[in-house]
């Protein structure tokens, strides 16, 4: 077996090892599910047909057909977005709110959206980080493949570390029951929705290019944005939200996305570039991605390679222009809650 075939082998052994990352975990955890980061049946039903939706896929084989760029795969509804990462009976009380209720302007909704987003980057990036570093120990490697893993597992450990600063925060504000710390904008659609995302990000750079925060090692704390998608009593809605020690970067994020607003970009445009960019979480609608020309699935398989491919650098304005006009949804409302 190659060395990359032995990594993801690693990698998808560890992603089965399941745990519950509740933040009262311990005596009375049960058994585990696998849960949905996204909703299956009020996000995930929103746009699946024939009970499949599209996710992005950058497993070896895909990037080896693709040099190196993921590309959209059909999925049943039941094995999307699932991970291992709580027990049955912390999943379905902790989650009642947001699994039985359409969301509201309800910042304990919020922060149980954001809670399910942090776990499973949590989940995720710990899972990494072990399998990387349990790969240095492998033996017969080459010290150029050494030299790589040891950059490699490095980095997922930092930001490991780094989000589970932010997890505790949320484990605090939901062990407390005290969400006054959530801050949050609401964009509101009554339009068709094709596009499902879950994710986090250290904001690194806003939408007019100007750096945020700066994502090197050096930097010990960083600011975290959580964003995710959620059905509305009268449709669905596309979320933006942090906790108040997050405020410095989030709030410049926001005014940023506002002042491109003012000049003349939409919003549809912009939180869809932004979808793609910054989460490898989503779940798409498989007629509206087939509708798309080549030229536009390609616009936005590059603004996904972002995402699944660190090694190709960020540029400080990614997040300026492009996929102006692939949405075919729109928002009609807006909520600030800050
Ligand atoms: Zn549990």
């Amino acid at each position: 077996m190659s060395f990359a075939n032995v990594h993801q082998a690693a990698m998808k052994q560890q992603s089965r090892k399941g745990r519950c990352l509740h933040f009262s975990d311990g005596l009375q955890c049960n058994e585990i599910i696998s849960a949905h980061s996204i909703q299956k049946r009020g996000q995930l039903g929103l746009i699946a047909e024939s009970g499949h939706v599209y996710r992005l896929n950058a497993d070896l084989s895909t990037l080896k057909e693709t040099e190196g760029k993921p590309l959209p795969k059909k999925i049943g509804v039941n094995r999307a977005s699932t991970f291992p990462g709580m027990c049955k009976q912390h999943d379905n009380k902790l989650f009642s709110p947001i699994d039985d209720h359409p969301l509201a302007i309800d910042h304990h909704q919020v922060a149980l959206y954001a809670y399910r987003s942090i776990c499973r980057e949590y989940f995720v990036k710990e899972n990494a980080s072990i399998s990387l570093t349990e790969m240095l120990g492998h033996p017969g490697l080459t010290s150029e493949q050494s030299q790589w893993l040891t950059g490699a597992a490095y980095g997922q450990s930092l930001g490991f570390e780094r989000l589970k600063r932010h997890k505790l925060i949320y484990d605090g504000c939901l062990a407390a029951n005290d969400f006054t710390g959530l801050k949050f904008i609401v964009f509101g659609s009554t339009s068709r929705c094709s596009l499902q995302a879950s994710g986090l990000i250290f904001p690194d750079f806003d939408f007019q290019g100007r750096q945020l925060q700066d994502l090197g090692p050096e930097t010990r704390d960083l600011d975290l944005l959580v964003f995710f998608t959620a059905p509305t009593e009268y449709g669905w809605a596309f979320i933006l939200a942090w906790h108040e020690s997050s405020d410095l970067s989030c709030q410049r994020f926001i005014n940023s996305l506002a002042k491109s607003g003012r000049d003349g970009g939409k919003i549809e445009d912009m939180l869809l570039r932004f979808s793609l960019a910054c989460c490898e979480n989503h779940a798409i609608r498989i007629s509206w991605w087939d509708s798309l020309l080549t030229v536009a699935k390609n616009q936005a398989i590059d603004f996904m390679a972002v995402m699944a491919d660190p090694t190709l650098g960020v540029r400080a304005d990614y997040l300026a222009t492009g996929c102006e006009g692939l949405a075919d949804w729109s928002f009609d409302n807006v909520r600030d809650v800050r």
